[in-house]
């Protein structure tokens, strides 16, 4: 019963296992011999929608879907910690930086996508978090609803967070050359674009 309604609700498409094969860092993929060392390893695998294992064995499969909607790469921080360990030496930092282009080009999108994107802004734009004005662009992308419902979830930690001054109404100073910061964020798009 339960195999039936996997099957029935799981797509699998061969092309989106060739497209990723394709990409970068794709080939590691064909590289990875399921041995499970990474999800043990990584410190984010406890908020993954799927553990860094499954996700190779997912793209193997052609399960689009499950892959792009996931949170996993969003949350990968590229801390190397798994690579270090992998006995094949995948570098699932960098299959997970290709994912995320992926899924957003396919426009796949999920509170993980929407902080990352708004963290990054936000560091571009000054080079240093303003974790007040993130919480409110992250809430704003979230929708009132969600972003209630999400403040009240972690209320401790929001208390916490203002209890130690971590909300600032107001932003930090910027670094002392955003404009170098800039300039060094367009030449790293620029050549992500070369390499496509
Ligand atoms: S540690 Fe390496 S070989 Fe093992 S499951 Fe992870 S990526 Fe695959
Ligand atoms: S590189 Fe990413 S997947 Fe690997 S251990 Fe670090 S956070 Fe986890």
């Amino acid at each position: 019963m339960l195999m039936a309604e996997a099957g029935a609700t799981r797509k699998y498409d061969p092309e989106f296992t060739k497209e990723v094969y394709k990409m970068e860092n794709g080939h590691w993929v064909k590289m990875c011999m399921q041995c499970g060392i990474c999800p043990t390893t990584c410190t984010l695998r406890g908020q993954m929608d799927l553990s860094p294992r499954r996700i190779i064995q997912l793209i193997r499969s052609g399960a689009k879907d499950e892959v792009l909607k996931s949170n996993t790469m969003w949350l990968c921080t590229s801390c190397y910690t798994c690579a270090c360990r992998c006995p094949r030496g995948v570098p699932m930092m960098d299959v997970m930086h290709d994912l995320r282009r992926l899924a957003e080009e396919a426009g796949y999108v999920n509170n993980s996508s929407h902080m990352s994107k708004v963290y990054y802004g936000d560091v571009a734009k000054r080079g240093r978090v303003w974790e007040g004005g993130l919480t409110i662009k992250y809430g704003l992308k979230l929708g009132i609803f969600n972003a209630m419902k999400l403040g009240l979830e972690m209320q401790d930690v929001v208390m916490q967070m203002m209890k130690h001054k971590r909300l600032p109404i107001f932003p930090p100073p910027s670094v002392k050359n955003p404009a170098n910061l800039r300039k060094m964020l367009d030449k790293a798009a620029a050549l992500a674009k070369e390499e496509g």
